[in-house]
């Protein structure tokens, strides 16, 4: 293996994105090193949803663009790495008259705008689809594509394809940025780097900051529950409140495991997210969810302008690429976020060995 060609560039950060991105930057032929400063995927990569998107976010949004292209790039890296997914239909489940109407009205904009097949069925059919629905739906809008995995697992796989390709991940915290482009790690400053990527999710903005980079976050908790019933075939959540196509939040959603997760909340968090997240959903279920056995909280870091993932070099050092503001659906569009930073660091060469 050769990979020497393209210099060398560190990563901060072993989230799902970073983690991605270093195996890009390699496989082009890169020299990288990963800084972490706890385990890798001990974020948001592992405590989300496990949903691969299809049209969750709202068209005109870098992040919708990614995300298509990440779920389509995920298949492919679920072979060549060895991580599962569970492909499952979406069924948005109307309980009333006006949540059929906007059903009727979403369906053409959703196949135009985001390409996509989408049905719309009545009660029973809905219920033929996924038995563990309620009698109070009265029609669904089915969409086709949708995956689930399992996070931990997606990101152990990445980790142990890039020790195998002699990444070395580095336990250190980065302080700060400086331009050369250089890092200040507790154990001092870190030289030598032809590029760095800021991939540190929560911490990614204050990173930036340290060079002078302004892109401010807000963080935004989402608490999901996990219960042993229903057994679903199916992602199942309530439409949107408009033709917008902004989701109300949240859904019940098959794991990999056979369990059943509600959520997220949006902000919502302890006994009264768990309590509203049972209310909510329990209308559209056949039998109650009951108590859950586990309770995980993740936090968004959502850019506070433009709502959109920002993807930048640094104002100061063009070798430093910001990538702030990777909220949902950042787990989907990771693969193609990683292409996008390699097209920005710029060198495409041979020498990596995937599994
Ligand atoms: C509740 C919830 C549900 C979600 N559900 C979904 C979903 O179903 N599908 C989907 O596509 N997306 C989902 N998302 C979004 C997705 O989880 C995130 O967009 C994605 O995980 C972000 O990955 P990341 O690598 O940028 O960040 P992280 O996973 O947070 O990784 C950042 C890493 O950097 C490390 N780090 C931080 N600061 C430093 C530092 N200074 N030095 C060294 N290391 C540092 C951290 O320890 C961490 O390991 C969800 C998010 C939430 C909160």
């Amino acid at each position: 293996m050769s990979g020497r060609s393209c210099g060398k560039a560190a990563v901060i950060g072993a989230g799902i994105v970073g983690l991605f991105t270093a195996f890009k930057l390699r496989e082009a032929g890169f020299e990288v090193e990963i800084y972490e400063k706890s385990v890798p995927g001990s974020g948001a990569s592992t405590k989300n949803a496990n949903v691969i998107h299809l049209i969750q976010p709202p068209p005109g949004k870098l992040r919708r663009v990614l995300a298509l292209r990440g779920a389509r790039l995920h298949r492919v890296y679920s072979s060549i790495l060895g991580y599962r997914i569970l492909d499952v239909p979406l069924i948005l489940a109307a309980t009333g008259l006006q949540e059929s109407l906007i059903l009727k009205m979403l369906k053409p904009l959703v196949e135009k705008v985001y390409g996509v097949k989408a049905y719309i069925v009545s009660g029973d059919r809905a219920r033929d689809l996924e038995p563990a629905l309620s009698d109070n739906v009265v029609s669904a809008m089915v969409i086709e594509g949708y995956g689930i995995v399992d996070s931990k697992e997606v990101i152990s796989r990445l980790v142990k394809s890039l020790l195998e390709n002699s990444v070395h991940i580095i336990n250190v915290e980065a302080k700060a940025l400086k331009a050369g482009p250089n890092i200040i790690t507790s154990e001092g400053e870190i030289k030598g780097y032809n590029i760095v990527i800021n991939a540190a999710g929560e911490d990614a903005s204050r990173l930036a900051r340290t060079l002078g980079d302004i892109i401010p976050t807000i963080k935004v908790p989402g608490l999901m529950t996990l219960h042993s019933k229903p057994r679903l075939r199916s992602i199942v959540a309530r439409p949107p409140a408009g033709i917008k196509l902004e989701s109300k939040g949240g859904g019940v959603i098959p794991q990999l495991d056979g369990k059943t997760l509600l959520g997220p909340t949006f902000g919502l968090r302890g006994s009264r997210g768990v309590s509203e997240l049972r209310r909510i959903f329990n209308k559209l279920l056949s039998e109650d969810v009951g108590e859950p056995l586990k309770v995980v909280e993740g936090v968004r870091v959502i850019a506070v302008r433009g709502r959109d993932f920002k993807i930048r070099r640094s104002y100061r050092e063009p070798h430093i690429i910001h990538l702030v503001g990777i909220e949902s659906p950042g787990f989907t569009a990771a693969p193609s976020i990683a292409e996008l930073v390699l097209e920005m660091a710029g060198c495409k060469k041979e020498g990596f060995n995937p599994p």
